[in-house]
C-alpha cells in the first residue's frame, strides 16, 4: 500500500471544516487591517533562500528539498530550485520583481500556503505544513521603518488570534539590532564563545566562528546555560534600535497587548533586524512556538532590490489549529436535509427537490430510491441533517412532502412550493443546543 510520505498528512473532514473556519476568520482580520493576498510560488531558485534566509540558518543549511532542474534544451540552463522553506522570502522577491514599490505606496500584503522543510517529523513538526502570513513592506518614504508598523502588526496577531478563539498565548519580544549595532553584538558573542565552545554541540562550534548569533536558537540542552550566560543583545543596541524598541514597547503598553521580553529570542533565520517576536502556546508541548515574526530592513537589498524595509510573521497553521482544537470540541458535520427518494424512478423527483433547496441556499444530500425507508434515516442520520425529506410516490403526486424533523421526530407534510421556507425557518439549532421544534406551516 502506497501511504503519504513521512512528515506529510492528509487533512480530512471534519477538520478541514476547522482548517477553512480559521481561514474565513484570517481572511477577515486582514481585510480589516487592509492587507492584500499574494501567491507566489510553491518552488524557487535556491538561491533566493541561501540568499535571502542566509546560508547558516537550519532551515537553508539542512532542510531545504532542492534539486536540479535539467535542462531539456541546449539553449536552457540547468537550474537549482528548492521548494519553498518559507514565503517570505518569495514575497519579497515579487516586491521586487514586480517593482510594487514605486507607487511609493506601502504594500500590505498576506498568504496562505504549504512550506516544506526536511526536519525530523515530531507532533506540531511537519516536512509538509501551512502558514497563514503577512508582510508590510515599502520604501522608507511610506513610513515602512516606523515603530507604528511592528507595533500594529502584533496588535493586529492578538485580534487575528482572539478572533479564531485561541485564548492562552504568550507573547515574546526583542530586539535583534540591525546592520550598525550587530557587528559589535556578533564580535562580543564571539569573544565569549571562544572560551566556552568547546563545551558546546558540534553545531554551536561551527557557528561560533561562521555566525555566532544563531548559537542563541542552539536547543541541545546540555548548551543551554552556556547560552544563557552570554552576552545579551540588548546591551549592544545603538540608539536608534534602542529608541524604535522603546516606541514598539510603548504602543503595545497603550493598546494593552501584553508581552514579555526575551533577550534570547533571535529567531532562526538571517533576515530579521531590530524587532522580532513570537506566540507560544502551552497546549503545543516541546513545539510551542505559533508563529514568529520580525522586522526585515535590510532584506530587499540583500536580494537586489530598492532599500525597502519590511516587517512580517508567519503563522504555523497546522500548530494553531492544534492548540484550537485541545480547547475546542470538534467540528460536526451537518446537513439542512437528506431527501430520501422511495420506491422506483423517484431519483429524478428527488434529485430536482434537492436542486431547488439548494439554490435556496441550503445544505442537502440527495439518497437514492434503492434504499428502503429504514436505511434512508440512517444515512440521515450520518449526514447529520436536520430533517428528511421523503419523496415517494404518493407525495410526488399530490405535490406535499413528508418532512421529519430528526431531534424531536415530528413529522409535517409540506407542500413543495413551501419546502425551503419550511427546513430554513423549522428545527433551526438555538445558540443554547437545543433544537425548536418544527410548529405549525407558515
Ligand atoms: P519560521 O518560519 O521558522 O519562523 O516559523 C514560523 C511558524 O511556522 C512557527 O512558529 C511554527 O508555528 C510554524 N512551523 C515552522 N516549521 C514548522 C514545521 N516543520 N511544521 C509545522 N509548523 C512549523
Amino acid at each position: 500500500m502506497i501511504k503519504a510520505v513521512r512528515g506529510t498528512r492528509d487533512l480530512l473532514p471534519p477538520d478541514t471544516e476547522t482548517w477553512n473556519r480559521v481561514e474565513a476568520k484570517v481572511r477577515d482580520v486582514f481585510e480589516r487591517y487592509n492587507f492584500h493576498e499574494i501567491r507566489t510560488p510553491v518552488f524557487e531558485d535556491t538561491a533566493l533562500f541561501a540568499r535571502g534566509v542566509g546560508e547558516e540558518t537550519d532551515i537553508v543549511s539542512k532542510e531545504m528539498f532542492t534539486w536540479e532542474d535539467k535542462a531539456r534544451a541546449q539553449s536552457e540552463k540547468s537550474q537549482q530550485l528548492t521548494l519553498r522553506p518559507e514565503n517570505t522570502a518569495g514575497v519579497v522577491r515579487a516586491y521586487i520583481e514586480h517593482k510594487l514599490g514605486q507607487s511609493g505606496a506601502l504594500q500590505k500584503l498576506y498568504y496562505i500556503g504549504p512550506q516544506f522543510r526536511r526536519e525530523r517529523p515530531q507532533k506540531g513538526r511537519y516536512r509538509q505544513f501551512f502558514q497563514i502570513g503577512a508582510e508590510v513592506i515599502g520604501p522608507p518614504t511610506s513610513g515602512s521603518e516606523s515603530p507604528s508598523r511592528d507595533a500594529e502588526i502584533i496588535e493586529m496577531l492578538a485580534t487575528l488570534l482572539e478572533d479564531v478563539g485561541l485564548t492562552g498565548w504568550t507573547l515574546f519580544i526583542n530586539s535583534v539590532g540591525d546592520a550598525n549595532c550587530r557587528p559589535a553584538y556578533n564580535e562580543a558573542l564571539r569573544v565569549a564563545l571562544a572560551t566556552v565552545k568547546d563545551r558546546m554541540c558540534g553545531d554551536c562550534q561551527r557557528r561560533a566562528e561562521t555566525n555566532p548569533l544563531r548559537v542563541l536558537d542552539c536547543k541541545v540542552p546540555e548548551d543551554q546555560p552556556i547560552i544563557d550566560a552570554l552576552p545579551k543583545i540588548g546591551d549592544y543596541l545603538d540608539d536608534a534600535c534602542r529608541a524604535h524598541f522603546t516606541a514598539v514597547r510603548a504602543m503595545l503598553d497603550k493598546v494593552g497587548v501584553p508581552y514579555t521580553v526575551n533577550p534570547r529570542m533571535v529567531r532562526g533565520l538571517d533576515y530579521y533586524t531590530r524587532t522580532t517576536f513570537e506566540f507560544t502556546h502551552g497546549e503545543l508541548g516541546a513545539q510551542s512556538a505559533v508563529l514568529g515574526g520580525g522586522r526585515y530592513d535590510g532584506l530587499s537589498e540583500a536580494l537586489d532590490g530598492p532599500k525597502a524595509p519590511g516587517i512580517g510573521f508567519a503563522i504555523g497553521e497546522d500548530r494553531l489549529i492544534m492548540a484550537l482544537q485541545a480547547s475546542q470540541p470538534a467540528a460536526v458535520l451537518t446537513i439542512d436535509a437528506y431527501v430520501a427518494p422511495l420506491g422506483p424512478n423517484t431519483n429524478a423527483e428527488a434529485l430536482g427537490i434537492c436542486r431547488k433547496l439548494r439554490r435556496q441556499g441550503l445544505k442537502v444530500e440527495l439518497g437514492d430510491e434503492s434504499f428502503r425507508l429504514k436505511k434512508s434515516f440512517e444515512a440521515a442520520e450520518r449526514a447529520g441533517a436536520r430533517f428528511i425529506v421523503i419523496c415517494g410516490e404518493n407525495e410526488v403526486t399530490n405535490n406535499e412532502f413528508s418532512v421529519k424533523h430528526l431531534a424531536t421526530g415530528e413529522q409535517v407534510s409540506v407542500a413543495r412550493a413551501e419546502l425551503a421556507i419550511y427546513i430554513r425557518n423549522h428545527g433551526v439549532k438555538k445558540p443554547g443546543g437545543e433544537h425548536t421544534a418544527p410548529d405549525d406551516l407558515q
